[in-house]
């Protein structure tokens, strides 16, 4: 792999979600371009499908590769992550990338790793920011101890691998005019083969990392029957329901619901966070929100900080006001 501080090469990973690219790889040949203005390079992506076609190899083009190499082969047809880690290897020792990037979701997270041992480099996982420093050196920035410092992280060790969390990089415009090279690659079977898919898993129906507009409940509910009227503000408003953590360790809702440090990032247009004191935990997962409504009983809980609104007072006094003026204003009987 490359040596010296200057990085020359950088390798985003490309995910696909069905048939669309996942917009973390976007998001992640945004981060590129900009570590590339910065000291120079090129951004290439990587991207492996069994029906997979140029046109997807051009998109990553438009959004900021000037490389792509593709792998269209009926090898990827299942999601076996160890024929995607033997062929991701082998293109990184004939490519020799400075920088590998891949998304901080269930495909980098299993992919990444496999890959970093068998080229015997390390790999910062979850990260939330990469910049360089004055040498030319890739920072890696996580967070530590639950959220409560930023760890800056330099691998000595090349490439230098990456897995950064979804919704924390900006991608850029797609460019209809930008152009560069597509690369068809051969796939190879590895030769070991002791995994068999025997199924996929029932994708999950909600996306809360997309939604527009979340409303998240928290301990303060006091029972799980106060999702109800939640789910009931969320559709008035075409949102979706979200959770703090206590909830879904109580069993209340499901994990997917769960905003924060351990759940997901979230970037609605509008969140309520309900009955929710605002832990760094939690903040962690949508202090980027557009705009915060937090409805709280307690004046100090530290929620209303980062709120643009807050309603000081009992969640099951302030929501049912909420629900009926929103009805009465839509004309919807009660
Ligand atoms: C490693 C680790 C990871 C974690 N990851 C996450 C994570 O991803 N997401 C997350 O949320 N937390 C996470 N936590 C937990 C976090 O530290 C907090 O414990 C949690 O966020 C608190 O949830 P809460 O605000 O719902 O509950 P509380 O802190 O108990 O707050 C409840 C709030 O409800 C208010 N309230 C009570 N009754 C009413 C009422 N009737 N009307 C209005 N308000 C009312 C109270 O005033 C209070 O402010 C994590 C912790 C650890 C250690």
């Amino acid at each position: 792999m490359g040596d010296g501080g200057s990085f020359r090469k950088i390798l985003v990973v490309a995910e696909l979600k069905g048939d669309a690219i996942h917009p973390v790889t976007l998001e992640l040949l945004g981060k590129g371009r900009e570590i590339v203005e910065h000291i120079g390079g090129e951004v290439c992506s990587v991207v492996f499908g069994c029906n997979v076609n140029k046109t997807k190899a051009s998109e990553l083009i438009e959004y900021g590769a000037d490389k792509v190499f593709l792998f269209n082969d009926p090898v990827f047809s299942g999601l076996n992550t160890m024929v995607y880690a033997h062929n991701l290897v082998k293109l990184c020792k004939e490519e020799k990338p400075d920088i590998v990037l891949l998304g901080a979701t269930c495909f980098g997270r299993s992919l990444g790793p496999r890959v970093a041992a068998a080229l015997k480099t390390g790999l910062t996982a979850d990260c939330i920011d990469l910049r360089m420093d004055e040498k030319g050196e890739l920072i890696q920035i996580r967070p530590a101890f639950v959220g409560n410092i930023l760890a800056h992280i330099k691998t000595r060790t090349k490439p230098v691998m990456s897995t950064v969390r979804y919704k924390v990089m900006r991608a850029r415009d797609r460019d209809k005019g930008r152009s560069g090279l597509i690369v068809e690659k051969n796939a190879e079977a590895p030769p070991y083969g002791s995994i068999r898919l025997v199924g996929g898993a029932i994708p999950k129906k909600l996306n809360i990392a997309d939604a527009e507009i979340i409303v998240s409940g928290g301990r303060g509910l006091g029972s799980p029957e106060g999702f109800r009227l939640l789910e009931e503000l969320a559709s008035l408003l075409g949102g979706v329901v979200g959770s703090s953590r206590p909830p879904v360790d109580d069993g209340w809702i499901r994990k997917e619901h769960q905003v924060g440090y351990s759940g997901s990032i979230v970037k609605p247009r509008l969140y309520f966070a309900c009955g929710i004191s605002g832990s760094p935990q939690h903040l962690f997962g949508m202090k980027d929100a557009e705009t915060i409504v937090a409805i709280n009983s307690d004046p100090s809980a530290p929620i209303f900080r980062v709120a643009d609104y807050g309603i000081v007072g009992d969640l099951y006094q302030v929501i049912p006001l909420l629900i009926k003026e929103i009805k009465a204003r839509r004309g919807i009987k009660c």
